[in-house]
C-alpha cells in the first residue's frame, strides 16, 4: 500500500487533473490511498466566504461561495463532457449545506464557522476527481475523511484522537481495499464526536496523509509537487537553488519548523514513528528523481539550508518596576502566548527585558499588548524579515545580509539566525 498527496496546485485546472490522473495510471497494480485538498484557492476563497458570514456580510458570502459554485461545477463538467452525472446532484448537496450554513446566526465562535464553511473546498475537490477518475476507468472509491478522523473541538486546528481513528481505519478502510485498489479521500479535514466538521491547521493535507500512511502501515507516502523536489531554498526568493535528492526525517522536520513551506511540520512524526519514507515528486515530470526523506539520509554534506520568514515583528517586552525577568516571569510569559496560540520563532532575554520575534498578526499582537501591558513596557516593531540558514559558510551569510540591519541574530555550530530590517 502507498498513500499519495495532491496538493492545490496539482488540481489547479482541467489539464493538471489529467495529468494527475495519468500519473495514479501509472502505478496500475497498487493498492493506493490518494489524499487530495481543495483545488487551487479554493481554501483562500471559502476563507473569504467565513470571514463576511461572520461579520454578517451574508451577501457577499453567499456571492462568493456561489462562484466557488460556479468554478467547480465548470471543472466537473470539462472533465466529464456532461452535466448529466450524479456527481452535480452531489456538488449541489454540498453547496446547499454551506447556505444552510450561511443561513445561521452566528452564535458560536468564529473558529467553528470557518472550519464548517472551509472544509467544504476538499469534499468539492474529491467528489470531482473521483468521479472523473471512475469515468476513464481508474476505479476508485470516494471516503468522506469525517467518517475516520475524529478530533477534539479545536477548530482551525484539530488534534486528531489516535486510538479512535486507528480503529476506524483499521474496521473502515482497511476493508474497503478488498473491492478496490484506489481509495480518494480529503486532507486537511475530520471530524468530532459531534460530527462538526474540523479542519487541522492550513496546508495541513499532507499530514492528513501521514496519518494515513501511519495507520495503514504504508511502504511510503509520496506528496505529489509542481517542483522537482525539495530544495535548500525557495527559489522564488533566491537564485542558485540546488535539489536535494536525500535528507532525513530530523533535517526536514528542522526546516519545517523554520518556516519553510515545503511540507507541512507535523507531518514529519507519524512517518518516523513507522519508519515510512516521503517521497517527494513533480507530477509534471514523475521521471524526474524528487526527494527521498528518511531516518538517515546517505548524503555526506548537506548543502546551506536557507530559510526566509517575511513579515515578522520583533515584540520587546520590559518590566516596568525593574523586577528580574527570569524563570518565573518567563513562563508566565510563554503561558500567555501559548494561551493565544502565538508561536515565538526566535527569543532572547535580558535582565529586565524579554525579546521575541513572531508572525505578524495584528489582532493577537492586539491581545498580547493587552495582556502583558499591566506588567511591563511593550515596544514593537514591524516588517522584519527572519532568515534561517543551516550549514551556514561565512560569504554566503554576508551576501545574503548585506544592506540590511540586523536587529537580533543567534548562532550555534549548524544554525544561525538573522532578524532584519530590509
Ligand atoms: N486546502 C488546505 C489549504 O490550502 C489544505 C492543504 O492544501 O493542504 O490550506
Ligand atoms: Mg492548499
Amino acid at each position: 500500500m502507498k498513500v499519495f498527496k495532491f496538493g492545490g496546485a496539482s488540481l489547479e485546472s482541467v489539464e493538471r487533473i489529467r495529468q494527475v490522473a495519468q500519473i495514479v495510471q501509472s502505478f496500475p497494480d497498487e493498492k493506493l490511498l490518494i489524499v487530495i485538498s481543495a483545488m487551487a484557492k479554493t481554501t483562500n476563497e471559502l476563507e473569504k466566504v467565513a470571514q463576511n458570514f461572520f461579520l454578517r456580510k451574508r451577501e457577499i458570502a453567499a456571492q462568493l461561495l456561489f462562484n466557488i459554485e460556479e468554478q467547480h461545477v465548470n471543472v466537473a463538467e470539462a472533465l466529464l463532457g456532461t452535466k448529466d452525472h450524479p456527481l452535480f446532484i452531489q456538488l449541489q448537496q454540498f453547496f446547499t449545506e454551506a447556505e444552510w450554513t450561511l443561513g445561521e446566526k452566528p452564535l458560536r465562535t468564529y473558529d467553528y464557522y470557518y472550519d464548517q464553511l472551509v472544509s467544504l473546498g476538499e469534499l468539492l475537490s474529491t467528489s470531482i476527481v473521483s468521479a472523473f477518475f471512475n469515468s476513464v476507468g481508474i476505479h476508485n472509491t470516494w471516503l468522506d475523511v469525517r467518517d475516520i478522523f475524529r478530533t477534539d473541538d479545536n477548530f482551525r486546528d484539530a488534534n486528531i484522537d489516535w486510538i479512535y481513528t486507528q480503529r476506524q481505519v483499521t474496521e473502515k478502510v482497511v476493508p474497503l481495499f478488498n473491492n478496490t485498489n484506489i481509495v480518494i479521500t480529503q486532507g486537511f479535514i475530520g471530524s468530532t464526536d459531534q460530527n462538526e466538521s474540523v479542519t487541522l491547521g492550513r496546508e495541513g493535507s499532507d499530514y492528513s496523509a501521514a496519518v494515513f500512511a501511519n495507520m495503514l502501515d504504508a511502504e511510503s507516502q509520496t506528496i505529489w509537487k509542481d517542483v522537482e523536489g525539495l530544495k535548500n531554498a525557495d527559489p522564488k526568493l533566491f537564485p542558485n537553488t540546488v535539489n536535494i535528492p536525500e535528507i532525513s526525517y530530523s533535517e526536514v522536520i528542522e526546516m519545517a519548523y523554520y518556516g519553510a513551506q515545503v511540507i507541512h511540520p507535523k507531518t514529519i512524526k507519524p512517518l518516523q514513528n513507522k519508519q515510512i519514507p516521503l517521497l517527494v515528486k513533480c507530477f509534471l515530470d514523475k521521471n524526474l528523481p524528487g526527494t527521498v526523506i528518511k531516518e538517515t539520509a546517505d548524503v555526506k554534506q548537506l548543502p546551506p539550508i536557507i530559510v526566509l520568514k517575511k513579515n515578522q515583528v520583533l515584540l520587546n517586552i520590559t518590566s516596568k518596576d525593574y523586577s528580574f525577568i527570569t524563570e518565573d516571569k518567563i513562563s508566565d510569559i510563554y503561558e500567555i502566548f501559548h494561551g493565544l496560540k502565538v508561536k515565538i520563532n526566535l527569543m532572547q532575554n535580558g535582565a529586565i527585558n524579554f525579546s521575541c520575534c513572531i508572525d505578524n498578526n495584528p489582532e493577537k499582537i492586539e491581545l498580547l499588548i493587552k495582556t502583558l501591558h499591566e506588567q511591563f513596557k511593550i515596544v514593537y516593531n514591524e516588517g522584519l524579515e527572519l532568515l534561517t540558514v543551516r550549514y551556514y559558510q561565512t560569504g554566503l551569510l554576508e551576501e545574503l545580509s548585506d544592506g540590511h540591519t540586523i536587529l537580533l541574530e543567534q548562532r550555534s555550530t549548524a544554525t544561525i539566525q538573522r532578524l532584519w530590517k530590509r
